[in-house]
């Protein structure tokens, strides 16, 4: 006999929680969580609050004059529905509108439920695992995986003090790689992924991401730490060439020999970072059995701000995701086209259109 799998129904003791501006929540599991955030527009009230202090904005044309407040269009949701008041713009919105969540067809409290346990796992969580828990398919918590990384991509920051800096090479050997993707023979490096990490002793982290055909050489390692750390601060690195030099630009340089077999030098090592390559390592070997190099960055990000929240709560760490949600979306198709332009059927239809034209003419 199968057993059909029905829509999960409102429970009878589960009271619709309306959020108020001035309530403090904190949860301490996912229990208490999914139960303050079940509803639609509990989730929605709370998104209102982040990105419009509860008075909304038209996210069209910016204007803050009161707008009116109409029947709701989505067949998916029931939430707050507004119309622009200003004469020229006169336009529907919610709070959804322009923000990674825009048209979205999986429910509010399940985006929250995914934020809230990516937040919860230490070591990141592939989208197997994560499509069970929240019972959506491995495609759909795969992208919304990458929609919930794109939340967490750093803002610029300057960093200060004395500051750890190493070089990183993701990916598998060479030697183990199928023909097809095999890349002409050479060091242990190539192939690889170039993730460059500057590490403050204060907890900041900024991770940069080079593509596999970038060379580490001193050009690009003194631009990127020209360009992200503050000129009196002390640079401690290994004995990796391309490092020379950065005396010139920095108060202090550091440089601590592996090769002859010295690991620290009183307070001066790089320990801090190569510990926090080993929890990415492991993560990416371990919880997602390796990483494509187009979505290397997104992971980096990922682990870059688990690094500098570890000292917060769930809680906090998910608020901290959550209260960017008005960026730009990611589309999926952007995930999956591999940086290249997907021809869709429009596009199609218009080169057919152009050449019928050009033959036409002829
Ligand atoms: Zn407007």
């Amino acid at each position: 006999m199968s057993v059909k799998k029905s829509r999960a129904a409102l429970p009878q003791d589960i009271k619709v929680i309306s959020y108020e501006p001035t309530m403090k929540i904190d949860f301490e599991d996912i229990t208490e969580f999914n139960h303050f955030f079940f509803q639609e527009a509990t989730c929605c009230q709370y998104l209102e609050q982040i990105r419009w202090n509860s008075n909304p904005v038209c996210p069209h044309c910016g204007t803050a004059k009161k707008p009116n407040i109409i029947k709701s269009r989505s067949k998916i949701r029931n939430i707050s529905t507004y119309r622009c008041t200003e004469w020229e713009c006169n336009l529907p919105f919610t709070v959804l509108t322009g923000t990674i969540f825009e048209r979205t067809r999986i429910p509010m409290r399940k985006w929250f439920h995914a934020a809230f346990e990516l937040a919860s796992d230490k070591n990141g969580m592939s989208s197997t695992e994560l499509g069970r828990k929240i019972n959506v398919s491995q495609k759909t918590a795969w992208f919304m995986n990458h929609r919930l990384r794109a939340l967490m991509t750093p803002s610029p920051k300057i960093l200060k003090g004395v500051i750890e800096v190493d070089e990183y090479y993701m990916g598998g050997l060479e030697k183990n790689k199928h023909s097809k993707k095999k890349k002409r023979q050479g060091s242990g490096t190539v192939g690889k992924v170039p993730v460059v990490g500057l590490l403050s002793r204060e907890g900041d982290l900024i991770l940069k991401v080079y593509s596999p055909e970038d060379e580490m050489n001193s050009k690009r390692l003194h631009k990127l730490l020209k360009e992200n750390v503050h000129k009196d601060s002390v640079i401690i690195t290994d004995g990796f060439p391309a490092y020379t030099g950065l005396d010139q630009h920095f108060a202090e340089h550091e440089v601590v020999k592996h090769s002859q077999g010295e690991y620290a030098r009183e307070d001066h090592h790089i320990n801090t970072i190569e510990g926090f390559w080993a929890i990415l390592s492991l993560a990416i070997l371990d919880t997602f059995r390796g990483v494509s190099p187009q979505h290397m960055h997104r992971y980096c990000d990922e682990f870059g701000m688990r690094y500098s929240s570890r000292d917060i709560t769930e809680f906090g760490f998910f608020k901290n995701c959550i209260q960017r949600f008005d960026k730009a979306r990611l589309k999926y198709k952007d995930l999956t086209a591999n940086g290249k332009k997907r021809e869709t059927w429009k596009l199609r239809a218009i080169k057919a259109m152009k050449t019928k034209q050009l033959t036409a003419s002829k």
